[in-house]
């Protein structure tokens, strides 16, 4: 982000527009919006400024650009075609430490404003920080056709409650799953539908019922997909805007976290390889307690969290506990990963039937070293494609293992790290060379193996480029 968003309170407060046409037309329009005390500096007026002139909206002085006149502004829009001028009303104002915009100059300015959404009270700003104003145009219009117009009403309703609100709920948290509450109560159908006073008798029956010292805490099982935000689910992004408090381990994306309600709690609980920041039966256990203390916990994990994610085991404390939760599947790395690297994974010439291992090296016991005790017979039938996961630093020995069971030393095999983000790489090889191959591109996790026929489909497939790759 290179620049702050911010709402600025211009009511009757000095706005300079320097300029007469019709940009500086369109700017005054909206000062006028915003409340602002507008004066327009230009020899000439555009037709349309000079009538609010006349109707005595803004004030006009007739004259071409002088630093004296943005004395007590709060803020400045240059708003003419000449460059010359624009930037003499940059300097003068960047001077007097006033904030400017100068229209299509990015460089001049230390504001700039954003495609606004006006369902006042409710005001959405889009900005591209001045890279692609056509898309933030295009994005305000898709935001537009989302939002009815009544929600400004809804607002303004939720505005005349609000200290009633605040009176019996003593907390910000319980004032906010209050009012999350109210956004899914039919009282905001009876806004939509006009019939706004209908709502507020539900909206006052609703604070008079509502039990303010209940506190139902509960659980969001969410697996976050293997990276890529787009491939959640509705439900889940549902749930991470709304959770109180968020613990998350190291495999799910920065992308995917981004998503998470700002203001929840974070809770970090490790799991990179060999250095679990908290071991699970405490994790466990913090999930239940935080729970029993009436927040809605979001337990996000990367991928499936029923596939090689031990969201078994944490629920099993929560029934224990009496605590109510959700699971949420997500897309597990077998699925995002080798679509995103043009492997279909059971294509009928190839593979019947497609297993999915975990890799994760078992304590040898005391100075053994760690072993991988996998079924390999099982894994070196014909016709099947075999997903590993957590296998990377055992690859070696999974390859060798594999060729000793009788699969051929020339088996297709791919590692694919961080698959379906924008750092996506993928190794293929046989299961020959893949673990030299993969060394020497020095792959690290997450990565995923796939081993069987259906890889080679990657050399035709390959659909997705990363902007890793794109770039370089
Ligand atoms: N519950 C997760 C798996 C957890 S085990 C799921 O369903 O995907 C962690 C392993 O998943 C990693 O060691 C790696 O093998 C694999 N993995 C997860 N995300 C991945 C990604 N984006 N790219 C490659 N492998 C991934």
């Amino acid at each position: 982000m290179q620049s702050l968003p911010i709402f600025f309170n211009i009511a009757h407060r000095r706005c300079v527009v320097i300029g007469g046409g019709d940009v500086a037309l369109r700017k005054v329009g909206m000062l006028l919006k915003a409340q602002g005390n507008v004066t327009v500096v230009s020899p000439d007026l555009h037709n349309d400024l000079q009538v609010l002139f006349a109707e005595g909206k803004i004030n006009h002085t007739a004259q071409t650009f002088a630093a004296s006149q943005l004395q007590g502004a709060c803020l400045v829009i240059a708003a003419t075609d000449d460059h010359q001028v624009n930037k003499a009303v940059s300097e003068a104002a960047k001077a007097a430490h006033i904030p400017v915009n100068v229209v299509d100059a990015p460089e001049l300015c230390t504001f700039t404003m954003g495609s606004v959404i006006d369902r006042s009270p409710v005001v959405i700003a889009v900005s591209s920080e001045g890279n692609a104003p056509v898309l933030a145009r295009y994005i305000r219009t898709k935001i537009e056709t989302m939002l009815p117009a009544a929600y400004g009403r809804i607002a303004a309703i939720a505005g005349e409650f609000r200290e009633a609100v605040k009176a019996k709920f003593p907390t910000t948290q319980a004032r906010r799953i209050f009012w999350e509450g109210v956004l899914q109560d039919p009282m905001v159908e009876r806004v939509l539908a006009g019939q706004e006073q209908a709502a507020r008798e539900m909206l006052a029956g609703l604070i008079e019922s509502a039990d303010a010292a209940k506190k139902q805490g509960e659980v969001y099982l969410v697996g976050g997909g293997p990276g890529d935000p787009d491939l959640l689910t509705f439900r889940a992004l549902r749930l991470m805007q709304q959770c109180d408090v968020c613990v998350y381990d190291k495999l799910v994306s920065p992308e995917v976290m981004a998503l998470v309600r700002r203001d929840a709690e974070m809770v970090y609980v490790g799991k990179a390889r060999d250095q679990h920041t908290m071991p699970q039966e405490e994790i466990n256990e913090l999930l239940a307690r935080l729970a029993l203390e009436g927040k809605r916990v979001l337990r996000l994990k990367g991928g499936d969290p029923f596939i090689f994610g031990r969201g078994g085991e944490e629920i099993e404390t929560l029934m224990a506990h009496g605590v109510p939760f959700q699971v949420v599947p997500g897309i597990t790395a077998a699925n995002g990963v080798s679509s995103y690297a043009g492997i279909p994974l059971t294509h009928r010439d190839y593979a019947q039937a497609c297993l999915f291992i975990t890799g994760h090296l078992r304590d040898g016991g005391l100075n053994k070293e760690p072993v991988l005790d996998l079924d390999w017979q099982a894994m070196a039938r014909p016709k099947q494609t075999v997903v590993i996961y957590m296998g990377l630093v055992g690859l070696a020995q999974i390859c060798e293992q594999l060729i000793a069971h009788g699969v051929s030393s020339d088996m297709p095999a791919a590692v694919v790290q961080q698959g379906t983000t924008q750092h996506q790489r993928v190794i293929t090889a046989t299961l020959a060379d893949l673990a030299e191959k993969v060394q020497a591109a020095e792959l690290k996790p997450p990565s995923l193996i796939i081993v069987g026929e259906v890889v080679k489909l990657r050399e035709t497939l390959n659909w997705f480029t990363p902007s890793s790759e794109s770039a370089g």
